[in-house]
């Protein structure tokens, strides 16, 4: 595995004036990288690992930091002409938004280390292009990246963390395994298919992460992780931090249930990473 990227840590409690979460932002920047390895982390994920000049000065520091990542359009390239359009920043904006034949998804960065590159780690499957895309994935091949444009840094003083997440809030949560004090009372729920999607977890003392499994219901579609949640006892608004990233329904329903359990946004920040039947769905709409 690689080097994880020093992630930043908060350990000031937050008070009503000051949000739990804190943001740093960074100058926007459109980098073309290429694929320079390739791994199978379960039947499901692949991790890749992006590199090139273009990687100077890259930031991540929060555990669910995420970049825009490029693919190449759906045509084949011409005569040897490559597919990959590319974003275009000026003045620290993103400038050709909507431009033709600019494909992009959301991923989180998972690692950074300038010695080995920019690591992702991507769900094959079949519904979308950057699933697909994932599924053929080798060596040489390029992609773009945008971003992060800021880093979202999240309470790291509390007891008690419950994570919930499906495979594409999973490099999210191994992030989150990765920088929590040891201290910190973890429960995590992770859904998945079946046990051959289970990826390798980091050693961690007071640490209980629960594999739920779809057993080949649609992704999307199941209830497993609010109800898991839903199940955590003794949930204390201060001592506690929520996070889940996984399909809007799943995530709408557990900020639902943590709600009306008196916790608020002292005690949770969550947002749906997809939504079924939506392509490229926007992660900061109201619908998330
Ligand atoms: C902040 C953030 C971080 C993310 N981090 C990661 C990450 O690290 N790794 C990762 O793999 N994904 C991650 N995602 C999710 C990823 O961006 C979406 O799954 C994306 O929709 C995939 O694009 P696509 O082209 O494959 O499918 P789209 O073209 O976007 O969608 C086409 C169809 O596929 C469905 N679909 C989308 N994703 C899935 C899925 N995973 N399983 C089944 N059906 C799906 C859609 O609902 C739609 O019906 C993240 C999303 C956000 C918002």
């Amino acid at each position: 595995m690689t080097a994880p990227t020093a992630r930043a840590v908060s350990t000031t409690p937050a008070t009503a004036a000051e949000p739990a979460v804190r943001r740093i932002g960074h100058p926007l920047v459109a980098r073309r990288l290429e694929v320079t390895q390739v791994e199978e982390l379960s039947r499901s994920m692949r991790r890749i690992t992006l590199d090139g000049p273009d990687l100077a000065g890259f930031v991540a520091l929060g555990p669910a930091d995420h970049v825009k990542v490029f693919f190449p359009g759906p045509l084949p390239a011409l005569d040897g002409h490559e597919n990959l359009a590319l974003p275009v920043v000026e003045d620290g904006r993103w400038v050709n938004h909507g431009a033709p034949g600019l494909l992009h998804r959301d991923y989180t960065v998972r690692t950074f280390d300038p010695a080995v590159g920019l690591v992702l780690d991507m769900v094959v499957h079949a519904h979308g292009p950057a699933g697909r895309w994932t599924g053929q994935a080798r060596p040489g091949q390029p992609l773009g990246v945008l971003g992060p444009r800021g880093s979202m840094i999240p309470p790291t003083d509390r007891e008690r963390y419950v994570l919930a997440a499906d495979e594409t809030g999973l490099p999210a949560l191994l992030n989150w395994l990765d920088v929590l004090p040891a201290a910190a009372e973890v429960e995590a729920f992770v859904e998945v298919d079946r046990p051959a999607d289970h990826v390798a977890l980091p050693e961690r003392r007071r640490t209980q992460v629960t594999w739920l499994h779809r057993s080949a219901a649609e992704p999307g579609t199941t209830t497993l992780l609010p109800d898991a949640v839903a199940q955590v006892q003794g949930l204390e608004p201060g001592r506690v931090w929520a996070w889940a990233g996984a399909e809007t329904t799943a995530v709408r329903a557990i900020r639902q249930h943590l709600s009306g359990r008196g916790l608020g946004r002292e005690s949770f920040a969550m947002t749906g990473y997809w939504r079924r039947g939506e392509p490229n769905f926007d992660h900061h709409s109201e619908d998330a």
